[in-house]
């Protein structure tokens, strides 16, 4: 059991998680897939004190020496979603469970939108994670919908288990898909289904029927994460001391909303991981 978890591989985690360490907690910084992050487009930064003319990928890299320097241990895997068990939170990362007694959600901004379909079929026959739900689907026929990479991973590993997988990549890809899996380069129309269950992938010139469908976003909704997560515009609602409205989540940067700017992210982790310290010594 680790006193906190940070979901989150941008400025406002690594803030976050330096403060932790230095306040001697035992914490787990789980970055996702960092070539997806934002800042990593950023040519040039002008408006980060102290550090003019720095590239994104600079900071990123100068910021996670830093953790790492004070040995912040960081996962390049995803959360999937977190269970609330009362007195602690649960951690899916696809493959396995972590426990912690709080969370700090520095997720960044989830930009894009809800394909037709996606929304109202979630979780009957739409999901996020093929690495959870794939094995609800052997021998069946899965679309996964991928906005990077990470896609061809969970494509090669339901080839394992499906009758057939569909890959529909909306990045500009190499793929390195295994042999038997179907791409098709087409734009996504929409997802359709029974009252049931999603079950037809519209593309733009063709239709698939197919038992399940993944869509493998950069950014996760945030609401998807914890149910009960309250909103506020689309962003995570925090108060002054970064606390949502459940009791052991903390939130920061840019996912609790506007600027986006990285200057707000790195305060904000910084008030996070202090208030998480705070909740903590209440609860230990
Ligand atoms: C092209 C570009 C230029 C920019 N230029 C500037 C600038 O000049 N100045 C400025 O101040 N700001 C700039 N920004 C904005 C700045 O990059 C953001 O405000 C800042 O990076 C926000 O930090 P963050 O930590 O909140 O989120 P992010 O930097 O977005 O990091 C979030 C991270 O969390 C990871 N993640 C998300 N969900 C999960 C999950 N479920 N599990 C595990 N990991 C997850 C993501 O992969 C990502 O790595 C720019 C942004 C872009 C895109």
């Amino acid at each position: 059991m680790y006193d906190a978890i940070i979901v989150g591989g941008g400025p406002a985690a690594y803030s976050a998680s330096l403060n932790l360490k230095i306040r001697n907690k035992s914490l787990l910084v789980f970055a996702g897939n960092e070539k997806t992050t934002g800042l990593m487009k950023a040519p040039q930064i002008d408006n980060y004190l102290g550090m003019p003319g720095i590239s994104g990928t600079e900071l990123l890299e100068a910021y996670k020496r830093h953790a790492e320097e004070m040995e912040v241990e960081i996962r390049k895997e995803k959360i999937y979603n977190i269970l609330n068990m009362g007195d602690y939170f649960a951690l899916n990362s696809g493959s396995e469970f972590y426990e912690a007694r709080s969370i700090i959600i520095a997720a960044g901004h989830a930009k894009f939108k809800y394909f037709e379909g996606e929304r109202e079929y979630l979780g009957r026959g739409v999901g996020y994670c093929a690495t959870c739900d794939g094995p609800l689907y052997r021998n069946k026929s899965a679309a996964i919908i991928s906005e990077n990479e990470e896609g061809e991973e969970e494509a090669n590993y339901l080839s394992e288990i499906c009758s057939q997988v569909y890959y529909i990549p909306t990045y500009n890809h190499k793929t390195k898909l295994r042999e038997g899996i179907k791409m098709i380069e087409e734009k996504v129309l929409g997802i359709y289904g029974n009252e049931v269950k999603a079950d037809t992938l519209k593309l733009s010139d063709s239709q698939l029927n197919v038992d399940v469908i993944f869509i493998i976003r950069n950014v996760l909704p945030v609401n998807q994460l914890i149910e009960g997560l309250e909103l506020e515009d689309g962003s995570i609602r925090v108060d002054r001391s970064m606390a949502t409205n459940i009791p052991g989540i903390f939130a920061c940067g840019d996912c609790t909303g506007k600027p986006y700017q990285i200057a707000k992210a790195v305060g904000e982790g910084n008030v996070a991981a202090l208030s998480a310290v705070k909740y903590l010594d209440t609860v230990i």
